[in-house]
């Protein structure tokens, strides 16, 4: 069940000015695949599709430290350092990951900036899910399915255009529904778009959920006929993203349709430790749009990773999420600094400043700056009446403020000002309302020992029910300090492996059934 909808290249957005075909809100009409929802601890950018975040995400999929195995709740579960390589080896394998040969000019911008800071040795190119043209070669050329033995969709290898945020229109990029969904669905799963989960219940006699379950569902883009419907199952897997199955499970918690799911959830939600910082530099001779959405990452100390990203020329509506950089300690004298700036820089420079925070040609003349730390940091989320609405509950953050910003990459940004002659920027939301901004929510159901502490097991099993999966962002249980997909989808090939195939599975699984076997599922697979 999806609640996005199903995109084929064509379908895709050229600029992010095509509002109502790059954002979700369905009830304004908006029927695209990104969504920004703002909490007060964190703003939080998501995918909404057939293929989940994979058709907006920037196809970066990078193995973490081996260190995050060590912190948080799932340190100690399992070997993860021994068993992980082979789950990560699959699922690069299927999503087709290789190392970027694309360096666009912010990458190579990057590279020589990094040099002159004395870090030119942390400079690496990305891994990435995207099909490229040999050497030498130009993109833009279909192959028959290079991945899967012909069993794939065909590819057309990257022209570079950096639209990956947009969705790939020239089906270079290997989102979900080309590799992993493709395949499901020609060996006869199905898929059902615009279709969004309302109500999970264990079937009427049995509370554990053994007999199976039942699935309510409406159609997500419907404003009145929303064509209510009810699917049984044997088992179910959530998989709606940290924030989806948050707020689904707190919703069944509540309403009395799974009371046993584990007090924990909501709890240690993180953002990766990021800090979404950038770098306008208006009139710079070359396209800074072009290239992989990120074609590069560096690191500027042991534990502040920064990539450069892009989004196509044309797209140049996230300027108005932008502002120039001001330090300072958030709060009231931040913003009054920052607006002292303004004005000093609008009397002094007015053409000049003008420019700066005009949106026209931001995308061509622009990098962010993604800033992330395998440090610890969380928040957590409730299920509460905002103040400002009291008619029903929503999902709402708690907890200590995670850092607006990182000041070694407030540093940094300046530094590569400084050298580029362009401004460093940052994200108007971290300035306002002392707000970080993410697209790499984590956490909400974590994995841990019991219920008492997170909400699956290390096999991704929910406490409390049987046959029950959580397999998304949601279990991760530390920050990871890359871009998380990756490991998101090595986890659920982990949690997979245990699963019998269908003839064999005696249907009693559970986080309280005792341990996971491998063995089993190697020799009936
Ligand atoms: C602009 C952007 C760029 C990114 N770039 C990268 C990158 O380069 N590398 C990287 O590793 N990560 C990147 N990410 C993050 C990445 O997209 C997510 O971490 C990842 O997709 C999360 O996977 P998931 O399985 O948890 O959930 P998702 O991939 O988010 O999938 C969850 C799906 O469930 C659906 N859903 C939610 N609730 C319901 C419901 N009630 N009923 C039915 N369906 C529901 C949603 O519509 C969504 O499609 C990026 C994110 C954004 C927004
Ligand atoms: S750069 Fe352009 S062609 Fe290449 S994967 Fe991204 S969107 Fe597709």
């Amino acid at each position: 069940m999806e609640m996005g909808r199903r995109w084929r290249p064509e379908d895709f957005p050229r600029t992010s000015w095509s509002i109502h075909r790059w954002f979700w809100r369905p009830k304004l009409g908006l029927r695209g695949f990104f969504n920004m929802r703002c909490f007060r601890r964190a703003v939080i950018f998501h995918g909404c599709a057939v293929g989940g975040g994979s058709i907006t995400y920037a196809n970066t999929l990078l193995r973490p430290p081996d260190k995050i195995w060590d912190m948080g709740s799932w340190a100690g579960l399992a070997d993860w350092k021994s068993e992980m390589p082979q789950h990560y080896q699959t699922a690069s394998r299927i999503l087709g990951v290789v190392e970027n040969r694309i360096l666009g000019p912010a990458d190579n911008l990057l590279k020589r900036a990094a040099k002159s800071l004395g870090i030119g040795h942390t400079f690496y190119p990305t891994s990435v899910a995207v099909f490229q043209p040999a050497e030498g070669e130009q993109g833009g050329k279909t192959f028959p399915d290079p991945y899967f033995g012909g069993e794939g969709p065909e590819r057309t290898t990257c022209v570079a255009c950096g639209g990956c945020m947009m969705g790939c229109r020239y089906k270079s990029k290997n989102s979900l529904d080309q590799n992993y969904l493709y395949l499901a669905e020609k060996h006869g799963a199905r898929v059902f778009p615009e279709t969004k989960v309302v109500g999970v219940r264990p079937l009427p006699g049995v509370a554990d959920g053994s007999a199976g379950y039942e699935v309510r569902t409406v159609c997500s883009t419907a404003w009145i006929r929303r064509n209510r419907r009810r699917f049984t199952c044997r088992g179910i897997v959530f998989a709606a993203s940290a924030l989806g199955t948050m707020e689904l499970l707190f919703k069944l918690k509540e309403n009395g349709s799974l009371p046993a799911l584990s007090d924990q959830l909501g709890k240690y939600v993180r953002t990766n430790s990021e800090s979404l910082l950038g770098l306008r530099i208006p009139g710079y001779a070359e396209d800074l749009s072009k290239g992989i959405a990120i074609g590069c990452g560096i690191y500027i100390d042991e534990n502040t990773h920064v990539e450069p990203v892009r989004y196509p020329s044309g797209s140049d509506t996230m300027m108005f999420l932008t502002t120039p950089l001001t330090g300072g300690r958030p709060g009231p004298m931040r913003i009054a600094l920052w607006m002292k700036n303004l004005v000093v820089s609008l009397l002094r420079h007015p053409l000049k400043t003008l420019r700066l925070v005009q949106p026209w040609g931001w995308a061509r003349e622009s990098i962010i700056l993604l800033c992330m730390q395998a440090l610890e940091g969380h928040i957590d989320m409730r299920w509460e009446r905002p103040w400002f609405w009291p008619f029903r509950k929503c999902l709402v953050s708690r907890g200590e403020r995670i850092p607006t910003f990182i000041p070694q990459a407030n540093r940094f940004a300046e530094q590569l000002a400084q050298l580029t002659g362009g401004t460093a920027m940052s994200m108007l939301p971290e300035i306002l309302f002392n707000v970080p901004g993410t697209a790499h929510c984590v956490g909400g159901c974590i994995m841990a020992d019991s219920r008492g502490h997170g909400v699956v097991d290390h096999g991704s099993r929910a406490f409390g029910y049987k046959n029950m999966y959580v397999c998304d962002g949601s279990v991760v249980a530390a920050n990871l300090g890359v871009n998380p997909s990756l490991t998101i989808t090595a986890l659920a090939e982990r949690a997979m492996s245990f699963i019998p195939s269908a003839q064999w599975t005696t249907w009693n699984d559970c986080a309280e059934c005792g341990e996971l076997s491998s063995d089993l599922s190697e020799t009936t697979r």
